[in-house]
Parts: C-alpha cells; sequence; structure tokens
C-alpha cells in the first residue's frame, strides 16, 4: 500500500496525511484513491505520542473528500510504537468522526495507523460515533 510506505518514509519523525477511498458495495470495503501528507509546515505538533496537522488542512481534506464522493480516512505513523491506537488516537478521532462525518458529506471516517512493520485500520459508522467504538477493517491489498 502507498500510504504505509509515503508514510514510513521518513522514519525519524511522526507523519499524518489525507487517505481520500472510495467504498465499494461489499461491507466495509474500499477501494484505494488519491493519499496526500500534510506539509511539515502545517503539523501543528510532532512528537512521539502525537502528531496534529493544521485543523485547515483537514477542513480542507473534508472538503475535498465531498467533491470527489470519497471517504476520508486519516493515516498517521507511530515510529516507536506498535500499530496499534493509542488512547490519545481514541479521543481525537471520536472528537472528530462526526465534524469529518459532516464536512465530507460521507456516511465513514477512517483511520490508519502505520508502524515501520505494520499497519492497521478502522472506520468510524455512524452506529460506531453513538457507542464511541470504531470498527477494526482490513485494508491489505
Ligand atoms: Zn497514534
Amino acid at each position: 500500500m502507498w500510504a504505509w510506505m509515503a508514510c514510513s518514509s521518513s522514519p525519524s519523525v511522526e507523519r499524518v496525511g489525507f487517505w481520500f477511498v472510495t467504498r465499494l458495495a461489499k461491507e466495509n470495503a474500499f477501494e484505494s484513491g488519491d493519499f496526500m501528507m500534510v506539509p511539515p509546515n502545517r503539523v501543528l505538533r510532532q512528537d512521539q505520542q502525537q502528531v496534529v496537522p493544521d485543523p485547515l488542512c483537514l477542513v480542507w481534506a473534508c472538503r475535498r473528500a465531498r467533491s470527489t464522493a470519497t471517504t476520508l480516512f486519516l493515516v498517521h505513523t507511530h515510529i516507536a510504537q506498535d500499530a496499534r491506537f493509542s488512547h490519545i488516537d481514541e479521543a481525537t478521532e471520536r472528537r472528530m468522526a462526526p465534524h469529518v462525518m459532516s464536512l465530507s458529506g460521507s456516511r465513514y471516517f477512517g483511520a490508519v495507523v502505520v508502524a515501520p512493520s505494520e499497519y492497521c485500520a478502522r472506520l468510524w459508522r455512524p452506529e460506531d460515533v453513538e457507542l464511541g467504538t470504531p470498527t477494526a477493517i482490513d485494508i491489505r491489498d
């Protein structure tokens, strides 16, 4: 997966990017689309626990998802950890999900965490937002 390659190309610093995907008819199946890394000068905070993109970039990404009828996935790296979503990720996504869904016009919001040798993904569906718990999905090609 090229989003994984893009994110793992600079293993010394946490990175974040936007992945625009098209949902297929099959349950939780997605077709890969464009991936865009957030430029370093648009990352507000970047450390081993957290990487925070400029909210304006996020709004831009939501609008792009809306105009291209895609679902936005937020991709970020964990350079010194497992590809496991942290508590910070959990809280951030829970807060973001309803806004991203609303701004992007998609019923879904996805997240991918990339570690040096693995990655994992999950999806926030409307029912997941209500419960506060996302659904793990398989995005392997
Ligand atoms: Zn994280």
